[in-house]
């Protein structure tokens, strides 16, 4: 590998990893999983006076593999060369596997470089990356399956009402009460879009019925409807869904490869990534331009602290998804977290990288 060019920044001081794990505000549950509580592994990379944050919501054991080998291989290196950094980590996994926690810690990391070198450059990431918008438009997504009826309609209703103009509920078996949770979202939401995510939790005879159904209540969004990995079954609904509602997956994402498969079996609308699994903002940049050579949109899952910069420098970004569980605990964990406003996120361009500090004393109550 060529040794690239001297920087006039001196090499990155340290790399330092801390997992939290914080307690949902309620019971949560999606078509084909339920949960208590979320784990954020959160980076910070150092570089003279400056702190670089990345993050990813996973498991512990990332945590445990950036702080036994990603950190090691990322200090010392300059600070201006995020895909030299990336390339050298992409490689120290090899014999670990690609896919999953390898790739999260990855990303955590590269988030974490790029922040640091929008920092030093005193630029806004959206604008180090080179921006061709100033804000994304958002959907309020929650409405989880252990929701009642009427918190699902409170909470769909109350995003909705803030100038969102989509919005997005969990769905899962059996279907008749899927058919029921998603009528009485209509209801509550008047005029927004309506979208609902599967999580894979349908057979192929399933989704395609439901699909029919849902373009009754006019759903415009059916996202895996059955498992992202049956690509030839997303294919198969994509082509015989109703006009106007869009078929999305690809939030399990992990590397360009995927996204490429994905792309080729013609199974998606519209294409999903997630900065935080797909190898971070190197990563991101990668499936949105392989996205883009499909002629296809793209849009952003979760973490709308870090995506709301990315989506703002993506031209064929649509929207960003703004998860209930990430909004909630991004809030507690770091000051600078920018709100909705009129239903789209736009990154606070004076200050630089994220914009992102962490609180410290939030960090230490809930670490692991
Ligand atoms: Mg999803």
């Amino acid at each position: 590998m060529a040794t690239p060019s001297r920087s006039t920044f001196r090499p990155i001081d340290s790399v330092a990893v801390t997992a939290c794990t914080i307690p949902t505000d309620f019971p949560e549950s999606d078509g084909t999983l339920a949960w208590d509580r979320t784990t954020i592994v959160i980076v910070e990379a150092k570089c003279a006076d400056r702190l670089g944050i990345g993050y990813t919501y996973a498991d512990v054991s990332c945590a445990k593999l950036i702080d036994s080998l990603l950190r090691h291989i990322v200090e010392g290196r300059d600070p201006m060369d995020t895909v030299d950094s990336w390339i050298a980590m992409t490689r120290a996994i090899r014999n670990l596997g690609r896919p999953g926690i390898a790739s999260m810690a990855i990303s955590a990391v590269d988030i974490a470089l790029w922040d640091l070198k929008a920092q030093l450059l005193d630029l806004p990431l959206a604008k180090l990356i080179g921006a061709c918008r100033n804000a994304i438009r958002i959907y309020g997504s929650g409405g989880f399956t252990s929701y009642s009826l009427e918190q699902l309609q409170r909470q769909l209703s109350d995003w909705a009402q803030s100038g969102m103009r989509m919005v997005k509920m969990k769905i899962g078996r059996p279907p008749e009460e899927a058919l029921t949770r998603v009528r009485a979202a209509r209801e509550a939401i008047g005029s927004a879009e309506l979208f609902v995510d599967a999580n894979g939790a349908y057979e192929r005879k399933q989704a395609l019925a439901l699909a029919q159904e849902f373009g009754g209540s006019g759903v415009t969004w059916f996202e895996e409807p059955v498992s992202s990995d049956d690509l030839d079954g997303l294919r198969l609904i994509r082509d015989q869904s109703p006009a106007g509602m869009n078929i999305a997956a690809g939030e399990y994402g992990y590397d360009a490869r995927y996204f490429r498969r994905m792309l080729d079996a013609g199974a998606v609308d519209v294409l999903q990534a997630d900065a935080t699994r797909c190898g971070g903002v190197t990563g991101f940049l990668q499936a949105a331009a392989l996205c883009a050579s499909h002629s296809l949109p793209f849009s952003a899952h979760t973490a709308p602290a870090i995506h709301m910069h990315l989506c703002c420098a993506v031209p064929n970004a649509i929207h960003l998804e703004y998860f209930h569980d990430h909004v909630r605990i991004e809030r507690m964990l770091f000051d600078g977290v920018e709100g909705p406003r009129d239903g789209t996120l736009a990154p606070n361009l004076s200050r630089p990288g994220l914009g992102l500090q962490l609180r410290r004393a939030d960090l230490l109550r809930y670490r692991d």
